[in-house]
């Protein structure tokens, strides 16, 4: 048995003139969190969407749980788990009702009130799926995802559009779909969500994996020690910035500053009377550890926040 979940060699993917999958290669060991990060349209939903067998590929190979995908999609799709898009749930169905609908489609499903109580819905069994707030629907589709038992988990953008209290139940949830010794293949445009959750983690930017590894392996890369951030109004001309002594590196996008230092007390006072020397306003000012958002904005110039 191989020790990896997921092999990926060389996926590609267009759509008549545009690359959406552009020779991508990963590897996902069993039991861990892997997610595949990066902006709107680089690629995130056409490569699980492949591996799920919902699309096909132009080329590249793929092995699920031993298995050459997608000749073997069948007998592979007994042990993937997808989580639907909450839109596509039915709303009109009560909880336990939509449970037991995808229940019938398998011969050994999880019993149900298993089922929500790993998702903290248990005692929604009796509401519509209509009366549930986001992060409800979101936990349920996860439940549905869950119910014949799978190895391993695909989520799409698990936690989008959700208020902070909704991600981190989502959160939670994944991690403990881990330590139940399950794989979690996971996508998002969230740099802190990939930091939080992930094993591993790889950048997608543009169809291509820019980095992978350990989220605080790409991080301790940078070796940057602290980063100042903040923005300025449209007069100020950022090159002014260059001036300032005790700083690393600085990264400008637009109207935002990232300055990176080692010493923080003697980057602030230079940059407190450039400030005033200029009669210049640093606007919502932020002190903060080197993160993922950093790797992304030092491979490719830009910011992903949104
Ligand atoms: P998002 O976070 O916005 O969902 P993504 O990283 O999942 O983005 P994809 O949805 O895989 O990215 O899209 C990758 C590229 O392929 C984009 O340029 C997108 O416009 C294009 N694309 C995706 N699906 C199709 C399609 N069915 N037909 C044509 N182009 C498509």
């Amino acid at each position: 048995m191989s020790e990896y979940a997921l092999v990926v060699k060389n996926l590609r993917k267009s759509y008549g003139g545009v690359t959406a999958v552009d020779g991508i290669s990963f590897a996902i060991r069993r039991g861990t969190i892997f997610c595949l990060v990066g902006p709107n349209g680089a690629g995130k939903t056409t490569t699980m969407e492949i591996i799920e067998g919902l699309k096909a590929p132009d080329s590249g190979e793929i092995r699920l749980l031993d298995m050459a995908l997608p000749s073997e999609l069948a007998r592979a799709k007994q042990l993937m788990g997808i989580q639907l898009q909450t839109t596509s749930l039915f709303e009109r169905l009560k909880v336990g009702e939509i449970v037991n609908l995808f229940r019938s489609f398998y011969d050994r499903p999880v019993p149900a009130n298993q089922l929500l109580s790993s998702v903290s819905l248990d005692s929604k069994a009796n509401q519509m799926v209509a009366e549930l707030s986001g992060g409800q629907q979101q936990r349920l589709a996860v439940a549905l995802a869950l119910v014949n038992d799978p190895e391993i988990l695909f989520l799409d953008e698990p936690t989008a559009g959700l208020d902070p209290q909704a991600r981190h139940e989502v959160w939670r949830l994944v991690q403990s779909i881990k330590h139940n010794g399950k794989t979690v293949f996971l996508t998002t445009h969230y740099m802190d969500e990939a930091e939080r959750l992930s094993d591993e983690v790889a950048i997608i930017d543009h169809g291509k994996i820019i980095a992978h590894d350990a989220p605080r392996n790409l991080v301790a890369r940078l070796n940057k020690a602290n980063v100042i951030e903040f923005s300025i109004g449209e007069d100020v001309a950022p090159e002014c910035f260059s001036r300032l002594r005790d700083v690393e590196a600085i990264n400008i996008v637009g109207r935002n500053v990232v300055l990176y230092t080692a010493d923080i007390k003697a980057c602030m006072l230079g940059l407190l009377n450039l400030a005033r020397e200029l009669g210049i306003d640093l606007m919502d000012m932020q002190f903060r550890n080197p993160s993922l958002e950093d790797v992304f904005l030092e491979l490719t110039g830009r910011m992903l926040r949104d």
